[in-house]
C-alpha cells in the first residue's frame, strides 16, 4: 500500500475528535480521522448526549469559569459548521428549572443580585405557574441556554471526512502504532502528530492511561407523550428535551465508574420514575428508544488536553464530562493553537500538569 503522509492523525470521531479535526482542517492541515463505524452496542457518549448547553449548573446555579469565552467559541464554531454545510445544529433554547426546595430558591435569589448572572437568568415564576400538570412546588426559573443536535452534527462531519478521504473506518490498534524519529508510523500512514480523542476508552491507552478521566455511565430514553408542555427544556435534575410532535428525550442517569455502555432495565425504570416525579399528574408515556453511553468525566470540570510529556508527537483531548457541547469548541481551538503555535494551555486542563501530578503522588 502507498505511504500516506498526514499532519494530524485523530483517534475518535466523537465531539472532541470531530471539532479538533474541523479546526485543524480549517488551518489547512492534512488530517485523517480513525473511528470504527458507529453501532447501537457502543455508540460513544456524543451520539447519545442530550446536547443541553446550560449557562448555570447544579443546585447552586454555578457559573463556569470563562463562560463568556465558552459560549463565544460555541456560537462561532458551530455557526461556522452550520454555514459550511447549510444545516442547523445549535439553537438558543429556554431551560426551565423547576425549583426543588428552599435552598435552591435562596441560591437563585442570591445569584439574581449579581450583575454577572443577569444575561443568563430570565423569568422567575411562583409555585404552580408552570401549569401543564408540572410539579413546581417552589417555583421555576427560565435560564437562557441552548441545545446542540450532536447526532446531526457528527453524522454530517463524518460524511464530510468520508467524502474527502479523511476517514479510516476501523478501531485503532494501539500495538501497531510506532514512534520513530519524532514521527508516528501506523501501517501505511506517517503522521507528524497523533491526538487521542477516545472518550472513556483512553483508560486502556498505553500512553495516556494515567489521564485524570473518570467514566460515568448515562442512560437516556426517547419517549412519546400526549400532552402539550411549555416551550423549551424542562429540568428538575432529570430533564425533558422537546423533539417535536409529542416526542421528547428523557435523561439522564449518572453512574460513576460504570464503563458498561449498554442500556439496562434499571436505567429505564429510574428514568420513568423520575419522569413521573416531574408531574403532579403524569401523562401516559410510550418508550420509543433507549440508549446509553459513558461520559469521559474529570473531577474538576476542566477537560484534559495537550502533548504527552515524553512523546510530544502524541497528544490527548478528553475529559469533557457532562458538558462537552459547551466546552469542546473553546478547548478544540486552544488545543489547535497549542499544537500549531505552542500557545500555553491553562494549568487545570494541561495533560503535562496531570502527568507530573500523578508521578508526584506515586513516587
Ligand atoms: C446519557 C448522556 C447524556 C449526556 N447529555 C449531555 C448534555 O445534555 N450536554 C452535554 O454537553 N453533554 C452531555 N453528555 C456528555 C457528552 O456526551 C460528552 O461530554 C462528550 O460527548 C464527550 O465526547 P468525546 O468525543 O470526548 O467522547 P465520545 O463521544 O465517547 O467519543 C469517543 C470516540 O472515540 C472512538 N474510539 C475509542 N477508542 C477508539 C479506538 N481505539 N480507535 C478509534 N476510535 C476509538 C469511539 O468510537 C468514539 O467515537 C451526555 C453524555 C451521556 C452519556
Amino acid at each position: 500500500m502507498r505511504l500516506e503522509h498526514v499532519d494530524n492523525l485523530i483517534i475518535g470521531q466523537g465531539l472532541a475528535g470531530s471539532l479538533l479535526a474541523w479546526e485543524l482542517i480549517r488551518r489547512k492541515r492534512r488530517v485523517l480521522v480513525v473511528d470504527p463505524p458507529p453501532g447501537p452496542a457502543d455508540p460513544g457518549a456524543s451520539r447519545v448526549a442530550g446536547g443541553i448547553v446550560s449557562p448555570l449548573t447544579g443546585r447552586r446555579f454555578t457559573k463556569p469559569a470563562e463562560l463568556e469565552s465558552l459560549i463565544g467559541s460555541a456560537v462561532d464554531l458551530y455557526g461556522e459548521i452550520e454555514e459550511a454545510f447549510r444545516l442547523i445544529v445549535y439553537q438558543e433554547c429556554p431551560i426551565w428549572r423547576l425549583l426543588g426546595d428552599d435552598l435552591e430558591w435562596a441560591k437563585l435569589n442570591k445569584r439574581r443580585e449579581d450583575p454577572a448572572y443577569e444575561p443568563y437568568i430570565g423569568e422567575v415564576q411562583a409555585a404552580g405557574a408552570m401549569g401543564h400538570g408540572l410539579a413546581d412546588p417552589k417555583g421555576s426559573v427560565c435560564l437562557h441556554g441552548a441545545r446542540l443536535d450532536l447526532a446531526r452534527l457528527l453524522d454530517r462531519l463524518r460524511q464530510f471526512f468520508q467524502d474527502t478521504a479523511r476517514l479510516m473506518e476501523e478501531p485503532l490498534d494501539h500495538n501497531a502504532l510506532e514512534l520513530r524519529e519524532g514521527m508516528v508510523h501506523y501501517r501505511h500512514i506517517r503522521a507528524r502528530q497523533v491526538t487521542f480523542c477516545e472518550g472513556f476508552r483512553v483508560l486502556g491507552n498505553p500512553w495516556f492511561h494515567w489521564a485524570p478521566v473518570r467514566p460515568s455511565k448515562g442512560e437516556i430514553l426517547t419517549i412519546g407523550i400526549r400532552r402539550e408542555l411549555p416551550e423549551g427544556i424542562i429540568n428538575a435534575g432529570k430533564w425533558l428535551i422537546p423533539l417535536g410532535e409529542g416526542r421528547y428525550r428523557l435523561g439522564a442517569t449518572y453512574e460513576r465508574d460504570n464503563r458498561d455502555p449498554g442500556p439496562t432495565e434499571a436505567g429505564r425504570r429510574t428514568l420513568l420514575e423520575a419522569f413521573s416525579r416531574l408531574f403532579l399528574d403524569p401523562p401516559e408515556v410510550t418508550v420509543l428508544d433507549h440508549q446509553a453511553g459513558v461520559r469521559p468525566g474529570k473531577t474538576d470540570h476542566y477537560p484534559v488536553l495537550g502533548r504527552h510529556p515524553d512523546h510530544p508527537q502524541l497528544a490527548i483531548f478528553n475529559g469533557l464530562g457532562s458538558r462537552g457541547s459547551l466546552l469542546a469548541p473553546h478547548y478544540a481551538r486552544l488545543l489547535a493553537d497549542h499544537l500549531e503555535k505552542g500557545t500555553p494551555l491553562p494549568q487545570a486542563a494541561d495533560a503535562r500538569y496531570w502527568h507530573d501530578k500523578g508521578n508526584a503522588v506515586n513516587s
